[in-house]
């Protein structure tokens, strides 16, 4: 294995946790059992979870040591100021706003900078953002360049803005029509694309001279950095911490799901430079999520969201995270299994309409191929397709993304280079014999975020 390539994990051990395979039999009952949706299959009966990166970190030593300085008290938590510190060294925001999760703070967001018939532009949509921009009468706009919807198209920065698609939006519906632009950095289910440096002072420039706002999805702002560090011109020399702040300099704020990017496994923020949006969103946060010095976390989530962003901006923590995730889409590549191309930041992305060529996208290809590598290995992976993507708001209809994926997501600090050769491996075995992958049907399909919790039963004609 090349160390170039692939450099050794970064870190040493000092606590593990054993995990166990249960029998075939056992799993073909339990996803039976969990309507073959992997969302509701038990921890316990997972063997490599790659379910999600959201929450599943490993803490280093040095944020459990800050876990025992917890300042529990209701108000005024010293805590709190540790994390407005690191908020305003890293991201060089004015006001920070704790919150549970990234959707309570997109929740804030939108109630304070949405007005009703408003449109939202974005760089692709996420699940839980787009919700509560459309639960607070916005209208969401994908602004992604085209290349993104291509999975096979493998450029760099494919998450950017068409800065096009942008001026288009501003001429049709009027600058004062659009309540802020989202850029998230990186794009989820675009495969975890960056966005480039360039794209995003293009952006600014964009809006600036329209008086509109950009709001960032901050989720993945620091593997975005990785990228355009490793392969954007003139950002080779420059340090993480020094990418970050100049890409949030072309921002007015930003949402973040401290469960990525901080390095824990709970919390949130919320940032803004104006003064009166800040009033306003401490005006909610106290309603939604607690005092504006814990929004509904402890003190000592706050102490470890700290320590963890400034954990998350070493160079070498970095790079063997990206470079991890890079080798299991190595491996998958090499054997010929379709994938979304260039991997991204955080997952690997099968491309379900390639993988099951036998499906139609009504059939939930990436659903099924989840919940059968689930029976196959043990390892429990996620749907990213047409059952994320929920019906259309005005018809109805199933909306039909151009992605259908399966994504294999890695946990920050979490599995080794060898268990990342075990999931190459199941899926491998998979492909071989992937015509045997049957097509699914809603049993239970719930109004809103329906991927959590549908239920599913296979076509019978299918089998
Ligand atoms: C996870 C995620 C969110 C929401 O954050 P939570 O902490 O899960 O509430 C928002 N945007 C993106 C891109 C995410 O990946």
């Amino acid at each position: 294995m090349n160390l170039k390539e692939y450099p050794a994990e970064p870190f040493r051990i000092k606590s593990v946790e054993t995990v166990k395979m249960i029998s075939r039999e056992e799993r073909e009952r339990v996803i039976k059992e969990a309507g073959y949706n992997t969302f509701l299959i038990n921890s316990e009966d997972v063997y490599i979870d790659l379910l999600t990166d959201s929450g599943t970190n490993a803490m280093s030593d040095k944020q459990w040591a800050a876990m025992m300085l917890g300042d529990e008290a209701y108000a005024g938590s010293t805590n709190f100021k540790h994390l407005e510190e690191a908020v305003n060294k890293h991201f060089g925001f004015k006001h920070i706003v704790p919150t549970h999760q990234g959707r309570g703070a997109e929740n804030i967001l939108s109630q304070i900078a949405i007005r009703p018939g408003q449109f939202v532009p974005g760089n692709m949509y996420f699940t839980t953002t787009r919700y509560h921009q459309e639960r607070n009468g916005g209208t969401f706009v994908d602004i992604i360049r085209d290349e993104a919807h291509n999975a096979t198209l493998n450029i760099p920065f494919k998450g950017d803005i068409d800065l096009k698609k942008l001026q288009q939006v501003i001429d049709e519906k009027g600058a004062e029509n659009i309540a802020y632009v989202c850029l998230a950095v990186t794009v989820n289910l675009a495969g975890g694309q960056p966005v480039s440096m360039k794209n995003m002072r293009a952006v600014r420039e964009i809006t600036r001279k329209n008086g509109i706002k950009v709001f960032y999805d901050a989720t993945r702002c620091v593997e975005n950095a990785y990228f355009i560090k490793e392969q954007e011109e003139g950002y080779a020399d420059k340090t993480i911490q020094e990418i970050v702040l100049e890409m949030f300099s072309y921002a007015d704020g930003c949402t973040m799901s401290g469960k990525k990017d901080c390095i824990v496994n709970i919390g949130g923020f919320l940032c803004m430079n104006d003064d009166t949006l800040f009033e306003k969103a401490k005006e909610l946060v106290v309603v939604y999520e607690g005092m504006p010095s814990y929004g509904g976390m402890a003190g000592r989530d706050m102490e470890a969201m700290a320590v963890g962003l400034g954990e998350s901006m070493q160079f070498e923590y970095i790079e063997h995270r990206v470079k991890q995730v890079r080798y299991l889409g190595d491996q998958l590549m090499v054997a010929g299994i379709p994938i979304v191309e260039p991997v991204g930041g955080h997952a690997v992305f099968i491309d379900a309409r390639r993988f099951c060529p036998h499906l139609i996208q009504d059939e939930f290809p990436a659903q099924s191929l989840a919940a059968s590598l689930y029976v196959e290995s043990g390892v429990r992976s996620m749907e990213r397709g047409i059952i994320s993507a929920g019906r259309d708001k005005e018809t109805g209809e199933n909306n039909h993304p151009k992605l259908e994926t399966v994504r294999l997501t890695i946990p920050r600090r979490v599995y080794t280079y060898r268990h990342m050769d075990v999931v190459a491996d199941a899926v491998i075995r998979l492909y071989e014999h992937r015509e045997r992958i049957p097509g699914l049907q809603f049993v239970y399909e719930p109004k809103q975020l329906r991927f959590f919790t549908a239920r599913f039963d296979k076509i019978k004609s299918s089998l």
